[in-house]
């Protein structure tokens, strides 16, 4: 089948001399992502890596990200990016869970993998642990005539395998792989370019990490179908992305608002010419009305995407530039939503206000390794994960004149600087200390990342209400983007009869004793 990994040869048919990628000064043709996507592919078929078997990443941002992702793929086997801000902790469950049998660290993974080298953790079923340029090196020799594509494994891809885990953390606080496959990436990107006119003279940066979806199925899935480049981006500086612009006469990107409020915000955004974008696509949270109304003021055609993980990502998007608010945008083509009635059965997206139902060919069936039931669908009345299922979004969408307006979330998650927060695992990592009774954790909004954390914390009989030591405990166990900005001790949290503890008080909560 034409899966993922077969991107590269297929499009190097085309356009063998385009750009692909490009990374600083380097550039890689179609041809060359072909070349080299078959020969790690061979070299990681002679690790063993077999169809359906996970590879996992760990990394910045690189052209060696794409090229194991493809690789992986091509060999029939499942590509698990990791998020390398994560605690080694964090990392190591991630490895145990999706059960990866090889991870390969690319440039900028090395300092989480050092953490990860000194945890001792005999789940994993990690068999070889190597660097991108200790598999590279693994590549079989070319034979006389060059070729190597034979080395590939001929293994069939079909496009329901999948192809892709991205671990997401859901209301359970426990992080879980969204499995997508190859048909859900395909429909996906199909789904974008109904709504972006991009051809093979664009060039993009991909400036949000691969390992969430934006990075991967918003720009850069889209822009090597079409045969354009990618510039890749290892890591988001504000000043850095507006030179960038400026030296490759960049036409588009695709980013979270916390980005664009940085550029817009960094001493150089007045004297930035940035006259070569096209579209600015940015998703992944609320955007600040001011925010997108600055880069329309100069000049900049930005559209709102939304969307989430589970559907590879976009469920709908501007379709035109909107010369009111910035709207969530229609729902893609091959995408179909539904609101979700008080009576609990879908209702047509037409009008009204309700948790928005996503469905179609790009919307993920489950959850790897867990029971379908926990993927939340709303079903037909058969078993759940079929194609007639809703997936349940947690967004409480506002639908009108056929556009969506995304207006809150019913689910717990925040968002903060574009990285999802699920205050259950912080929670549970509060909950781990004996001074703490009772704990809980809210987003409430923030300047600079959108919103940010505030732990809201019980302390126990007799212990001192001193977040150092929470603190401390806190920043060993979790990213640093989990970290609550805000530590409160209060007598007691606000509860319902039930004993669920009443989140939008603290929401609302002014604060009290704090560090
Ligand atoms: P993730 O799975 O990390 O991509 O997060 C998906 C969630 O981000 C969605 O369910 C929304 O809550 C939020 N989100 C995504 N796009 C938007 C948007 N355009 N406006 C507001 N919230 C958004
Ligand atoms: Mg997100």
């Amino acid at each position: 089948g034409a899966g993922i990994g077969s991107w590269p040869r297929r499009r190097a048919r085309i356009s063998p001399g385009s750009v692909a990628l490009r990374q600083g000064g380097r550039a890689l043709t179609y041809r060359e992502l072909a070349d080299r996507t078959d020969r790690l592919a061979a070299a990681l078929a002679g690790l063993g890596v077999r169809h359906g078997d996970r590879v996992a990443y760990l990394g910045l941002n690189d052209t060696a990200t794409f090229e194991t992702m493809f690789a992986a793929q091509r060999a029939g086997a499942v590509f698990v990016p990791l998020n390398h801000r994560l605690a080694a902790a964090e990392l190591d469950y991630m490895l145990a869970d999706s059960g990866a049998s090889v991870l390969v660290v690319g440039p900028g993974g090395e300092e989480p993998d050092e953490r990860l080298r000194a945890l001792d953790s005999p789940r994993r079923d990690v068999r070889h642990h190597l660097s991108y340029d200790e598999l590279a090196a693994r590549t079989p020799s070319q034979d006389a005539s060059g070729a190597v594509s034979d080395a590939v494994p001929h293994d069939a891809v079909s496009m329901d395998d999948p192809a892709l885990f991205l671990y997401t953390s859901g209301t359970t606080g426990r992080p879980k792989a969204a499995v997508l496959t190859h048909a859900n990436l395909t429909w996906n990107t199909v789904n974008q370019l109904v709504h972006l006119d991009f051809t093979s003279t664009d060039l993009g940066l991909c400036i949000a990490p691969l390992f969430h979806a934006v990075g991967l199925g918003q720009i850069s899935l889209p822009l090597l179908l079409k045969g354009g480049t990618v510039e890749v981006v290892p890591r988001f500086g504000a000043a850095a992305v507006l030179s960038l612009i400026e030296e490759l006469r960049a036409t588009c990107f695709s980013c979270v608002p916390t980005m664009m409020q940085m550029m817009a915000e960094d001493p150089r955004w007045s004297e930035a010419d940035l006259s070569s974008l096209r579209l600015v696509l940015y998703g992944g949270s609320p955007m600040p009305a001011h925010v997108a109304a600055e880069w329309r003021r100069r000049g900049v055609p930005v559209l709102q995407g939304y969307g989430m993980t589970e559907a590879a990502p976009g469920v709908s998007m501007e379709a035109a530039l909107p010369d009111g608010a910035p709207t969530a945008g229609a729902p893609h083509f091959f995408t179909d939503t539904a609101l979700l009635g008080p009576d609990g059965v879908p209702a047509p997206a037409g009008s009204g206000t309700g948790e928005l139902l996503v469905r179609g060919p790009n919307v993920f069936s489950g959850y790897w390794g867990r029971p379908v039931e926990e993927a939340g669908f709303l079903t037909d009345g058969g078993a759940p994960g079929g194609p007639g299922d809703w997936f349940r979004t947690g967004d409480v969408v506002r639908a009108g004149d056929g556009l969506l307006h995304v207006v809150d979330r019913v689910k717990d998650v925040y968002i903060s600087g574009g990285e999802n927060v699920y205050p259950a695992e912080v929670e549970a990592v509060l909950n781990e200390l004996p001074e703490v009774a009772a704990a809980a954790v809210v987003g409430r909004p923030d300047e600079r990342w959108g919103e940010a954390g505030v732990a809201f914390v019980e302390a126990a009989p007799g212990a001192a209400a001193d977040p150092a030591p929470i603190r401390e405990h806190l920043e060993a166990r979790l990213a640093r983007y989990k970290l609550p900005k805000e530590v409160v001790f209060v007598d007691e949290l606000p509860r319902t009869a039930s004993g669920k503890v009443l989140r939008h008080r603290l929401r609302a909560h002014g604060g009290g004793a704090s560090g």
